[in-house]
């Protein structure tokens, strides 16, 4: 699954985009006061209660028709999970340059970005609404980098494989942030960072990668299971899965210090999700394990959920 590279925009669309900000931001700010002032009218719901955070391992995007341990988990993570006003996806799958999207369709596509799968899943559509007001929201949260709004990406397989299963019926509004793949971790973690105000408007952040992640070593034949089949995937998940307990995120930050880093974490990509969740998390929230296993052998399906 080769992911998408938002083109670096040129730095007056950028500019252009950063003024746009201002007066979108205050209509977002004006519009949102507004929802908050008809629930307080209407009485029919006390304040938003602060969202968790969570990362979804979501493997092979055949997850999204399988109906096996990882997907049922999700099913019943689904149902216990508070009702969110909006997901805010952080997908793998969405790797930018030199800047950060953020899609602010109203109804975002289903984007199939996959090759050599059965026609059952191009088939398969997530029609989730978008939420462009809380997505120019988001733009506005981020202090370490600006935003760029874009209707250029939609919901890569990276959302919409996991959220078929979390959320079926599509009724929560999904969008998604890109990843600025020429970033180092402590710049992935700090955006996380920024995005854990938006908790406290009921949105569900989420990232979705895997936390080993090595197509090029993968065990294809090999069952779904507990044990990763080759040493590497192991140490790097146990460690992993240490430092999540301790919640040392200085070792999660420096993960290619981490055992097995070389071939597990070779290309970051799917890792990076996992630091946007883990800065969305306050340092004192407990990460509870979700699921954990593999798949394909080496494919980690790690799944934390934080506060
Ligand atoms: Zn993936």
């Amino acid at each position: 699954m080769q992911p998408h590279l938002l083109p670096l925009p040129p730095s007056t669309e950028l500019a252009w985009s950063r003024r746009r900000w201002v007066s979108s931001a205050l209509g977002a700010t004006a519009a949102l006061a507004a929802m908050a002032a008809n629930v307080h009218a209407a009485g029919t719901q006390g304040p938003q209660r602060r969202m968790p955070v969570i990362f979804i391992g979501h493997g092979s995007p055949m997850n999204a028709l399988a109906d096996n341990a990882f997907t049922r988990r999700l099913a019943e993570w689904g149902r216990a999970l508070p009702r969110p006003s909006a997901i805010l996806s952080v997908s793998a799958h969405w790797l930018s340059r030199g800047a950060t999207g953020v899609g602010v369709q109203a109804q975002p596509r289903t984007i199939h970005d996959f090759g050599g799968f059965p026609q059952a899943l191009f088939d398969v559509q997530y029609p989730a609404p978008g939420h462009p007001a809380l997505a120019r929201e988001t733009a506005g949260a981020v202090r370490q980098t600006p935003v760029v709004a874009t209707e250029q990406w939609g919901l890569d397989h990276g959302t919409w494989t996991v959220l078929r299963h979390l959320y079926p019926k599509a009724d929560v509004p999904v969008f998604q942030l890109s990843i600025d793949y020429d970033k180092p971790p402590a710049f992935h973690y700090a955006v996380g960072r920024d995005l854990a105000a938006l908790r406290d408007q009921g949105v569900l952040v989420m990232g979705s990668g895997n936390v080993v992640h090595n197509l090029r070593a993968t065990d294809r034949a090999t069952p779904d299971g507990r044990v990763a089949s080759r040493p590497w995937a192991q140490s790097f998940d146990d460690a992993v899965k240490a430092a999540l307990a301790g919640r040392d995120d200085r070792a999660l930050l420096d993960h290619a210090r981490l055992p097995g880093a070389d071939m597990a974490t070779a290309m970051p990509d799917h890792y990076y999700p996992f630091l946007y969740a883990l800065g969305a998390a306050a340092p004192s929230e407990r990460a509870r394990t979700v699921y954990e296993g593999f798949q394909s052998g080496t494919l980690s399906m790690r799944c934390v959920q934080f506060g």
